[in-house]
């Protein structure tokens, strides 16, 4: 069980309190943007291979429907809850407005661990996950998307899922899915490829060169590995790495495309068994620590707390994660000078291009990757820009900044269509 202080929703209520607060926002708004619109809790069976049935847990959150359909991604872990799951819906509702696109925030979660099961049990969960809250699901409602524990594939199920229910092909019930069903390219590497602008952006107005700048990423899956395959592309010396198995520490830098071709060809992308010479192994703990410029949470929640804040020594931090750091780390880090590039701005060109994904599958019209990237590398600018002058005008943190402008935007929204009936 996590506790209070690390509890995500608590946290997702603390930071928008702080907002609500500065912003003034009147009791009645504040106490419908604080709680999520709807909750569906399904627990289903799943037939597994050795002939047995076994039961599973699911969950879908709608945080607020105000600005539109709500998008958010489907997590498989065996730690969800219920609490982590209307954390991220509320987390994609504030990520949504800031980058102004027309949605409202969801998540979804199966507590599973998905290494554990075969591809036949992964997809007969998928497939039985999708039907169970299809009531919530479609276009117009409610679309998935890929995250910690789910990919493209899960993704073809879900759509291929929904459209077998509906008797005809529904491309926009889902984003993040292949190319060759409907998918938008660039997606895969859209939430990474952002994470790179984000540093690219903040490196520059702190005045630091990006050639030789000393990063350090944890977590090695869709978001970590694409931020530092980029970050190491653009003259960025990637000096640590950790997934869930292990860490790794070379001062001289890291072969960032012999790593992922490595993760490529090993079961589940885990980075165990690396080696090469001149790389030392470490902690996941000691890794969050390094001596470097730059620090990427890219791999869960609650990795920056109150414990290790006063031993982190990187001096900007790029939340490629939702929620890796808590308010206490927050107000320490501030403390000390640390920049964060908070995660609701930082990882939010997964959804960026999700909405393009959704915005070519209702059209039929398809984008070529160009196309793709630039409209990305625009809105996020855009935002980050926004963003670092209210924080410049008014004094605050980018998170502060981040927050004061997508829970205004999603107030205005609420207060302009009124309160049914
Ligand atoms: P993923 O499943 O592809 O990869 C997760 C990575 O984190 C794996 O390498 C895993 O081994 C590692 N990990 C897990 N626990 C760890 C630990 N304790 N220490 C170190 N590493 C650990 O997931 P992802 O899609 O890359 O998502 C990572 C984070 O980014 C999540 O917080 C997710 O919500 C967020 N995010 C993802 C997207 C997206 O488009 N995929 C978009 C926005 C935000």
């Amino acid at each position: 069980m996590v506790s209070d202080r690390n509890n995500p929703f608590l946290i997702a209520q603390q930071q928008f309190d702080i907002a609500a607060d500065i912003l003034g926002l009147p009791d009645s708004i504040r106490a419908i943007l604080r709680v999520p619109q709807r909750e569906l809790t399904v627990n289903f069976p799943v037939k597994m291979d050795n002939g047995d049935t076994r039961m599973f847990t699911g969950y879908r959150v709608q945080h607020n429907l105000g600005r539109g359909p709500v998008k958010g991604g489907i997590r498989y872990h065996p730690h969800v809850d219920i609490d982590e799951v209307r954390a991220l819906a509320m987390w994609m509702t504030w990520k949504c407005a800031l980058v102004n696109i027309p949605y409202g925030g969801a998540k979804g979660g199966v507590i599973v661990e998905p290494k554990q099961l075969s591809l036949g049990e992964l997809e007969r969960l998928t497939r039985r996950f999708a039907t169970e809250i299809s009531i919530l699901l479609g276009p117009e409602k409610d679309i998935p998307a890929p995250d910690m524990g789910t990919n493209a594939q899960m993704m073809a199920w879900i759509m291929d899922t929904i459209s077998m229910h509906r008797g005809y092909t529904v491309p926009a019930a889902v984003t993040g899915k292949p190319v060759n069903i409907g998918g938008s390219h660039g997606r895969v590497e859209a939430t990474g490829r952002g994470v790179m602008l984000m540093v690219r952006e903040i490196v520059r107005l702190l005045g630091r060169d990006l050639d030789g700048l000393r990063v350090v990423v944890q977590g090695f899956g869709n978001v970590g590995s694409t931020a530092a395959f980029l970050l190491h592309q653009i003259g960025c010396k990637v000096v640590g790495i950790s997934d869930a198995t292990s860490g790794y520490y070379s001062p001289a830098g890291l072969d960032i495309p012999a790593m992922r071709t490595f993760t490529n060809r090993h079961s589940f992308r885990m980075l165990e068994g690396y080696s090469a010479s001149d790389v030392e192994q470490i902690s996941g703990a000691a890794l969050l620590e390094l001596d470097c410029d730059v620090l990427i949470p890219a791999a869960i929640e609650n990795q920056i707390t109150e414990q290790n804040a006063g031993r982190i020594r990187a001096r900007v931090i790029v939340e490629g994660a939702n929620g890796p750091t808590t308010p206490d780390a927050d107000l320490i880090l501030a403390e000390r000078g640390v920049t964060i590039v908070p995660d609701i701005l930082a990882n939010s060109g997964g959804v960026i291009v999700s909405y393009f994904e959704w915005v070519q599958g209702l059209q039929e019209f398809f984008w070529d990757e160009h196309d793709v990237n630039e409209k990305l590398e625009r809105i996020i600018v855009g935002a980050f820009t926004q963003v670092w002058q209210m924080a410049v005008e008014r004094k605050l943190t980018l998170r502060t900044a981040a927050y004061l402008l997508s829970v205004q935007r999603v107030a205005d929204a609420n207060q302009t269509r009124g309160v049914y009936p």
